[in-house]
């Protein structure tokens, strides 16, 4: 196995008795990126000259036998809605093309703190809207497992490159399933911690009451590694929520004797894919196997998710996105004849068609009138979906779903139908809703050979149990270890 397939666990153990240096390691991460990426297309910006720079730094610390840190020297993708100082941030936006922010997001602060060694920015769906990354201003990002197919989205890029080999790690962030749906996608895993868990200093605002930044790694033990790096209170995010930060990695336990899942009726219904329901069946089953127990529960509003989703998060974005007027920061139109007309202009060249169409959305919903009739009708839904999961929680101490209700599709196809494309998240929405951990681990993969995700939730603060059902089931399936083979295209799709 060249080192660019290996895990964070077995790289550091590799680093730590001196077998291979950081800077091989990321010379190694460039080579096969080298190779892939002209067909997966997974990164906006490359940071080759600073990375080598962080994995020299990292080996000064290895070499003089210092206590490094697990993700010392690990090679780690960025999606590019995370503010990284000096280093182009575009959010796959025209309207940010040039923008380098001028200080670090914390995450960033915590990843240099363990002398990890980032690569380079991914590829999104613009502003984290879609599920596909096929809005991404700049390029089409492909699913390493079929190059005809999407990597889900919006953190498409992170997913893909974790998938491909050409990134050990990455982050990304989910605000109604950007990390497990494109983790499930792509074959990894992809974990959405509780809103407020990890700082959102420097992650640029899309939906502010939803979004959170989380890992996409090759197996759970990597999970927990990310984790333990990134988390915790940060008084730079007042809404990061200070609580203690277990060691993740005690939750490493291979062991779900006396756990109960609950299997939540609405969630195997019309529009999931027949294949993917068997293979999480037997996923849910492959845990009761081994000694959890299966309890059916309902979680009535289910049905509401989306819509309730798509009036608040459009509102929050429609807030969010004001800034972007052509005046502090980020593109600007060339001849405005005024001021109005610079606004008007640069937005309307700036942003894309999805983004648009949230805007609008948003503000309608916002708009007096109708403030009530749909916002504020929505929140009270909200609070409904939340409650849900709050009786259910009452009962069972895990909720096992598919991630997505089908696998990968073909590039193109719902481009047309932004409600097909909405419908993408109806197995992620309601956790974010609530405000839940959520993880989505390889269950295994249809008869085209695409992967698929089962989703595993658990209460507020609770990503120990999380962990643990999902590292039992892995240690006991091997699904996470098969690796897509990467046609050469040439850069020709
Ligand atoms: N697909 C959803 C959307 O388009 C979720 C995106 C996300 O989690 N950032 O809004």
């Amino acid at each position: 196995m060249s080192l660019n397939q290996l895990t964070v666990h077995e790289l550091h153990e590799k680093l730590k008795e001196r077998e291979i240096t950081a800077v091989e390691l990321t010379e190694s991460i460039y080579a096969r990126i080298d190779e892939v990426e002209p067909s997966v297309k997974g990164y906006l910006t490359l940071t080759k000259t600073l990375a080598l720079e962080q994995a020299s730094n990292a080996d000064v610390g290895f070499q003089n036998g210092n206590e490094m840190p697990p993700l010392a020297g690990i090679p780690i993708a960025i999606k590019d809605v995370i503010c990284t100082k000096d280093v182009r941030t575009t959010c796959a936006s025209k309207i940010l093309s040039n923008f380098k922010p001028p200080y670090d997001a914390t995450v960033m602060a915590k990843l240099q703190k363990q002398n990890a060694v980032m690569i380079g920015k991914t590829n999104m769906d613009e502003f984290a809207m879609g599920s596909s990354t096929e809005n991404s201003a700049y390029q089409i990002t492909h699913n390493p497992w079929d190059l005809e197919t999407i990597p889900g989205g919006s953190s498409g890029g992170s997913a893909a490159v974790v998938a491909a080999d050409s990134a050990i790690c990455s982050l990304g962030s989910d605000t109604g399933g950007s990390i497990r749906q494109p983790a499930a996608l792509c074959g990894v895993v992809g974990m959405k911690p509780t809103y407020g868990r990890i700082s959102r200093y420097g992650l640029i605002a899309f939906a502010s009451s939803l979004d959170q930044i989380g890992p996409f790694t090759k197996d759970v033990t990597d999970c927990a590694l990310v984790l333990n790096a990134i988390c915790g209170k940060d008084p730079l995010d007042s809404t990061s929520v200070d609580v203690p930060v277990p060691d993740f990695t005690e939750s490493l336990i291979n062991d779900v004797q006396g756990l109960r899942i609950g299997v939540p009726k609405e969630y195997f219904a019309e529009g999931l894919d027949a294949e993917v329901a068997e293979l999480v069946h037997s996923a849910i089953q492959k845990l009761e196997q081994l000694g959890a127990s299966l309890e059916e529960i309902s979680l009535p509003h289910t049905d509401f998710a989306i819509a309730t989703y798509y009036i608040i998060a459009p509102a929050e974005a429609s807030a969010n996105l004001a800034r972007y007027d052509g005046v502090r920061y980020g593109y600007r139109t060339e001849e405005p004849v005024d001021l109005i007309d610079m606004y008007k202009k640069t937005r309307t060249e700036g942003f894309g068609q999805e983004v648009k169409r949230r805007i609008m959305l948003g503000t309608f919903a916002l708009s007096a009138g109708y403030q009530d009739a749909y916002y504020r009708k929505a929140q009270k839904v909200r609070t409904l979906i939340k409650s849900d999961f709050d009786a259910a929680f009452e009962k069972v101490d895990v909720i096992a779903t598919p991630t997505s209700p089908t696998p990968a599709f073909k590039i193109g196809e719902r481009t047309a139908d932004p409600l097909q494309m909405y419908l993408c998240d109806v197995m992620t929405t309601p956790a974010s809703h609530a405000g839940l951990p959520g993880i989505s681990v390889p269950c295994g993969y249809v008869k085209s050979g695409l992967p698929v995700g089962l989703q595993l939730l658990t209460p507020p603060f609770d990503e120990e149990t999380l962990l643990r059902t999902a590292y039992t089931y892995q240690q006991n399936t091997d699904h996470h270890l098969k690796r897509p083979i990467i046609a050469k295209t040439e850069g020709k799709i």
